[in-house]
């Protein structure tokens, strides 16, 4: 290889390592920082992030980009060398855009914001985060002028999550997806059936409930020698580099499933960053492809598997053993029933399956209208109560059980919504793929859920960011992305759980 490819790697390495310690600091900051420590790490977050942008878009940077990208025209798509050289050219030309000081306002803000949020959250007052929030916006809006746009600045904004993706094709998605989800919710609502959750609805004493969160990766095969799990209160996973994965859950005392599925549904993400390619390590590579993608993966897991009938079967053994006492009488029926609920809900983590999409498609449409200036902040408030009323038929009754639920545009993240409810769509047509061979369905059976880990890292996982979220669906399902199979995944499971 040419001296400039090694130097290419040595400097892209160095970023890593810097992003790689941001995110370490990231992590702190959600679990074991105290409070008042807010400040200053605002200001090592600020200077990590600068140092890392001035490295990446130095005309080194780009000299070295443009040599290469000639040298190495003829290398397959998907090689290591062209991989690279693709996923830092897209990064490089978005950085480029991007000032220093518009960096460093934008990383102070986002800690900044955070802090207000979260207090505001507690004393469920919007009016805490209000200033902070029109603040971040702003910075928002000049960044995506900054990135340029042709239709709307909020594509600009999606495009730093989705790059091949805009806000009309998500737009399009999410119609079709409503046109039958929406009758489909109705319809269970009219059914008038009322499921028993009494079964996850006792007392889970926290020591039982963190041993079967362990119990759960193991049965997942998320390695825990490269990886952690502690609490935050949003659960979230981060990645330190392939060989350190952090996951996150939260658990409550009265409720066994909201933890349960936290927990399965980050592992999904740690497994992902686990089963990079090793040799893609310190590269840009280094990371699951796109939030779509991840979002499949973490919701195949969660839904796919972990709302399925086969395996709570494998999982009431473990249960009787961790809490005898509650599981006393309690069937895999009753189980399968209480953890498939249908129930419009408040907060989008703990929504069910069916209702989920409903949630995104309330933040997709007030998002738009804050980046576009349609929505004022202070209007925002009631313009998401309202929305509720409308997609669920309920009314938050605070702020904190209504917009300050989520933790995403404190940190300045608009146009990552989108990307849970098209990983849903993305994690049925991999589910389905998988499926077809015959190898898989019989492992399941047997519970070995660890098959299902296999093959994701064969097929997906492996590749890092290496493609994107439209090349994975039609690279791993022979199409782009479609609703008609996660449409008629939902319908069939819910028609016979309702009856309908
Ligand atoms: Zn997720």
């Amino acid at each position: 290889m040419s001296e400039k490819w090694q130097q290419l790697l040595s400097r892209l390495g160095e970023i890593h390592d810097l992003e790689g310690s941001c995110a370490v600091l990231g992590w702190d900051q959600q679990t074991y920082m105290p409070p008042g420590g807010n400040q200053v790490k605002a200001s090592q977050l600020a200077t990590l992030l600068k140092l890392a942008h001035n490295m990446f878009v130095s005309d080194e940077m780009g000299e070295l980009l443009e040599d290469l990208e000639a040298e190495m025209k003829d290398m397959p798509y998907d090689s290591f060398e062209a991989g690279i050289l693709r996923v830092t050219r897209r990064a490089y030309d978005q950085a480029k855009c991007l000032s220093e000081d518009l960096v460093t306002e934008l990383a102070k803000a986002r800690t900044l914001a955070f802090a207000a949020w979260a207090k505001a959250k507690q004393e469920s007052d919007f009016s805490i985060f209000r200033p902070q929030l029109e603040h971040t916006l702003e910075l928002k809006r000049q960044q995506a002028e900054a990135l340029t746009y042709t239709d709307t600045p909020y594509d600009a904004l999606l495009r730093l999550y989705e790059p091949d993706l805009n806000t009309a094709q998500v737009a399009l998605l999410f119609t079709q997806l409503r046109e039958r989800q929406v009758p489909l919710i109705t319809a269970i609502a009219a059914s008038g059936k009322k499921v028993d959750t009494s079964p996850i609805r006792q007392h889970f004493p926290d020591a039982g409930q963190w041993k079967l969160q362990l119990r759960l990766l193991e049965l997942m095969g998320f390695n825990m020698e490269h990886g952690r799990l502690d609490r935050a209160e949003h659960p979230f996973t981060t990645s330190f580099g392939i060989q350190d994965v952090r996951l996150t859950t939260h658990l409550y005392p009265t409720d066994l499933c909201s933890g349960l599925f936290s927990t399965i549904h980050e592992a999904g993400h740690g497994l992902y960053e686990q089963g990079i390619d090793p040799k893609y390590e310190r590269t840009p590579l280094a990371n699951g492809a796109t939030l779509s993608v991840h979002e499949s993966q973490s919701r195949l897991w969660e839904n796919l598997i972990g709302r399925s009938r086969l395996f709570w079967q494998h999982l009431m053994p473990i249960l009787r053993e961790i809490f005898p006492q509650q599981m006393a009488g309690v069937n895999i029926d009753r189980m399968y029933q209480a953890v498939n609920e249908v129930k419009p809900s408040f907060i989008r983590v703990d929504a069910d399956e069916a209702t989920y999409n409903l949630h995104i498609f309330i933040r997709f449409e007030l998002e738009q209208d804050l980046i576009t200036g349609k929505l004022a902040v202070a209007d925002l408030p009631e313009a998401w109560n309202d929305k509720y009323e409308s997609y669920l038929g309920i009314r938050p009754s605070n702020d904190a059980e209504g917009v300050l639920q989520d933790v995403h545009w404190s940190t300045g993240m608009f146009g990552y919504f989108p990307t849970y409810a098209l990983g849903n769509i993305l994690s049925v047509q991999i589910w389905d793929t998988m499926k077809q061979e015959p190898d898989i369905s019989a492992a399941l059976l047997k519970g070995d859920f660890k098959v299902v880990r296999y093959w994701l890292r064969k097929n997906i996982h492996a590749y890092g960011r290496m493609f994107t979220t439209q090349e994975i669906a039609q690279r791993v399902t022979g199409r782009p992305l479609t609703v008609g199979p996660y449409l008629d995944y939902i319908e069939t499971k819910y028609k016979e759980l309702y009856g309908l």
